[in-house]
Order: C-alpha cells, then sequence, then structure tokens
C-alpha cells in the first residue's frame, strides 16, 4: 500500500480535497481524503508528499483515429474539400474494396509506426488513461495491447451499398472474434474492448447499421454523426454533395431511398441509438434531435477543434448538458488537427462553448467519456474501489483553490501517479 500527499486532490465526482491523500494498493483507489484523516487510518511505510501539486483522475480522449496518425493536412477550407483531399491521398496508395489494408502496405512500416507512437506519446503525456480509437485495419493491435492505456477501439465499417456491407461485416466479424479470444486468453477485457462501429450515415447503408447493432450488442459502438451540414440535406433530400459524392467513387446504391429525415431521427428509426453509442460530433442537430439523444441515453462525444478545422460549425453542448446526455470529448485525428493532446482540446474548448462551465468540462473530459467507453465503474474519478488511473500537476507554491481550474486548461503537460 501506497499514500500520496498533495496540496489539491480533485477527485470530479466529489469536492476538491485541500491538503489531501490518497491511498493506493496495487492499481486500487483503497481511501482518499485529508492528510490528518488518512493519516489517522492507516499506519503505512511507504508515503509519497507531492508537495505543491494537484491530483486528479486521468483523462479520457474518446474519440482519436491513432491510424491516421500519418495523414497531416493544412486547415482545410471546408468538409467537402478536405473529405476529398482524404480520399485523393489515400487514393495515391490503394485501390480495391479493403483498401485501407494495402493502403498502409505501401507506407513505410518503420514511419507508420514512429508516427502512431509520437501521437501515443503525445496522448499518454497530456494526462490521457483511456481512448476510444477508430481503427479501419485492426494494424494497431499489438501495439495498443502494450500501452498504458485503457482502450476501447471501434472497428469501423464504410459501405454503403447493401451487398458490399454484407461481405464486408463477414470479415470484420472474423476478426473480432479472432481477437476477443486473444484478449480473453490474456485476461485483459476489462481494459481492452474490440467492438464494431458505423463510420457514418451518408457512407454505411441501413442493413449494414443493424447488423453491426446486432452484432455489438451491449458492447458499445460510435458513429459520426451530424457532423458537416451536407448529411443533413443527404438524409432529408437525398441529394447534394453527399449523393455526388457517392456516385463519383461509385459507391452510391440506386436503389437507395432518402428516409426524409435528419441523421438523428433516422439512426434511430433503424435502431441504432441507445445508452451503448458514443455519438460522434453532432453538430447539425435540432431541437427533435437534441430530444431523442437524450430519451436514448445516447453519449456525445464533442470534437471541437475538429469541428473549427473543417468549418462544420458549433455543436449546441450547453444544450445537450442541460438536457442530461452524457457529453465527452476527443480530439478526433491528426488529419483535422493540430495535434492529439487532451489538454490543447480542453482548453479550445473553454473558448469555443464560453456557456460550459470548467467543471463540466473536466467532467466531460474524465468521467463522461469513461462512462461513453464502458470504463466508468472503474475508472474517471477518483473514488474508493476504482482504479488508480491518476495523474499530478506540479503547481505554483502559492495557487489558491479557485485557480485550480485555470492552471489544468493553461497545462499542455502532467505526469502520471505510478
Ligand atoms: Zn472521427
Amino acid at each position: 500500500m501506497r499514500i500520496f500527499y498533495a496540496k489539491y486532490i480533485l477527485p470530479v465526482t466529489s469536492e476538491i480535497i485541500e491538503d489531501g491523500a490518497v491511498v493506493i494498493e496495487g492499481n486500487k483507489i483503497i481511501d482518499f481524503g485529508a492528510r490528518e484523516e488518512i493519516d489517522s487510518k492507516y499506519k503505512i511505510e511507504k508515503r509519497f508528499d507531492l508537495k505543491n501539486a494537484l491530483i486528479m483522475p486521468g483523462f479520457v480522449n474518446a474519440h482519436t483515429h491513432l491510424e491516421l496518425s500519418n495523414l497531416k493536412f493544412k486547415e482545410a477550407k471546408s468538409f467537402q474539400d478536405w473529405l476529398w483531399e482524404v480520399v485523393k491521398k489515400r487514393n495515391k496508395f490503394f485501390k480495391g474494396r479493403f483498401a485501407s489494408v494495402k493502403f498502409l502496405k505501401f507506407l513505410s512500416e518503420r514511419k507508420f509506426k514512429n508516427a502512431v507512437k509520437r501521437r501515443i506519446d503525445e496522448v499518454i503525456n497530456s494526462g490521457t488513461v483511456a481512448i476510444g480509437d477508430v481503427s479501419n485495419t485492426a494494424k494497431l493491435i499489438t501495439l495498443l495491447l502494450r500501452v498504458p492505456l485503457k482502450v476501447q477501439i471501434f472497428i469501423e465499417l464504410i459501405a454503403f451499398k447493401e451487398e458490399r456491407g454484407r461481405e464486408f461485416f463477414d470479415v470484420v466479424k472474423d476478426l473480432i472474434e479472432d481477437i476477443n479470444n486473444i484478449v480473453r486468453k490474456h485476461n485483459l477485457q476489462k481494459d481492452f474492448k474490440v467492438s464494431m462501429s458505423a463510420h457514418a450515415p451518408y457512407s454505411v447503408s441501413e442493413g449494414l447499421f443493424k447488423l453491426i447493432k446486432n452484432f455489438n450488442g451491449s458492447s458499445k459502438t460510435s458513429v459520426h454523426l451530424a457532423e458537416p451540414v451536407e448529411e443533413v440535406e443527404f438524409l432529408k433530400q437525398g441529394t447534394g454533395f453527399f449523393r455526388n459524392f457517392l456516385i463519383q467513387r461509385d459507391a452510391f446504391d440506386p436503389k437507395w431511398e432518402a428516409p426524409g429525415v435528419s441523421p438523428v431521427k433516422y439512426l434511430e428509426q433503424i435502431g441504432f441509438l441507445d445508452e451503448n453509442t458514443l455519438a460522434v460530433h453532432c453538430v447539425n442537430v435540432d431541437e427533435e434531435d437534441i430530444e431523442i439523444l437524450s430519451r436514448r441515453g445516447v453519449s456525445v462525444c464533442t470534437c471541437p477543434r475538429s469541428n473549427f478545422f473543417l468549418k462544420v460549425g458549433k455543436a449546441p453542448v450547453r444544450k445537450f448538458l442541460d438536457s442530461g446526455i452524457n457529453v465527452c470529448i476527443g480530439t478526433d485525428s491528426i488529419a483535422s488537427n493540430r495535434d492529439l493532446n487532451i489538454l490543447h482540446e480542453l482548453k479550445f474548448a473553454r473558448e469555443f462553448y464560453p456557456d460550459v462551465s470548467d467543471v463540466e468540462l473536466i467532467k466531460m473530459a474524465t468521467i463522461n467519456g469513461a462512462v461513453a467507453l464502458g470504463f466508468g465503474d472503474y475508472c474517471g474519478s477518483i473514488e474508493k474501489g476504482k482504479d488508480a488511473d491518476l495523474i499530478y500537476f506540479i503547481i505554483p507554491k502559492d495557487l489558491k483553490k479557485s485557480e485550480i481550474y485555470d492552471f489544468i486548461f493553461q497545462s499542455s503537460i502532467c505526469g502520471r501517479l505510478a
């Protein structure tokens, strides 16, 4: 057993403690509280006084794409331009159905892995302890099994034509079953989860959405939802950018008819939305959509810097929170962001959403993210019995309690409590 002392403890789900202590055994939080109270209860040799420090739960970055660590872009003029750029860059490397597998073969393995490792370092050094990572190739599974993070991998399917979706589903289903066998064999299922996710309503067929939901059962799933405004037009009228985009890429299904409702309502109607769904972005939503997300218990991940980068608009985070929606935060990929540093994301979010409080932002980046990824019972806050996925900041000697949040939002790095 070890005791860590610090000037401040920020448990997130309870009040800030001044002159506090956390008792840890193995990787479990045994107790926490005021220094004197803990000292009177525990006579332990191993005591570490961090003095002028703040201890808090580590952050959860609920939406990343580590596989895109090599695809860096200049700030986009629009979502449309950006999407074509992504396609152009990737087309250079692959042709064929399961394109991204071939695409990766063309990249120098080492260069690619180094780029990914750099991003993982960035994630860890910014105090992140859990990620929700979208994967198109499962290429990084072995690497991610070795990182000191809780990981929820969403193997993402993209297929707008029904037949193609079915074939793709069969391949990924077997892949996930194989990965899960390995995970169970090594007893890693608590910290390492793999499930299937859908790319977006404009790129996944109705049948494929249903197959994914069915296959996942009570596992978490994810979807990019209501990101650009063009997605709303496509779902409501069947026209506009996405129709042309799919046709030009020979991915359009001529039998398809627009559902005639918003992307959120469409996913509700086909049974994709519930408390195991993580809807990413949700920028272009109306009041009815917000009500649906709330009623269905969907978690929403906001990616403010990515939304700004792609000029898709601003998610109504204040309204989400007021409707009781579990809102979390993610950096998205390096293809639409400068870095994967969650502290930088929070700093930006504070300016971007001035009507969201500091306390709410910190919850979004800790406990809410943990809940959204299925780690909420044992991660995301300082509570007895939870995992000690804790971080610390070295703070100025005279930092007042009221200045704690300012300090966090101005930081770029922090340490992981061993
Ligand atoms: Zn994304």
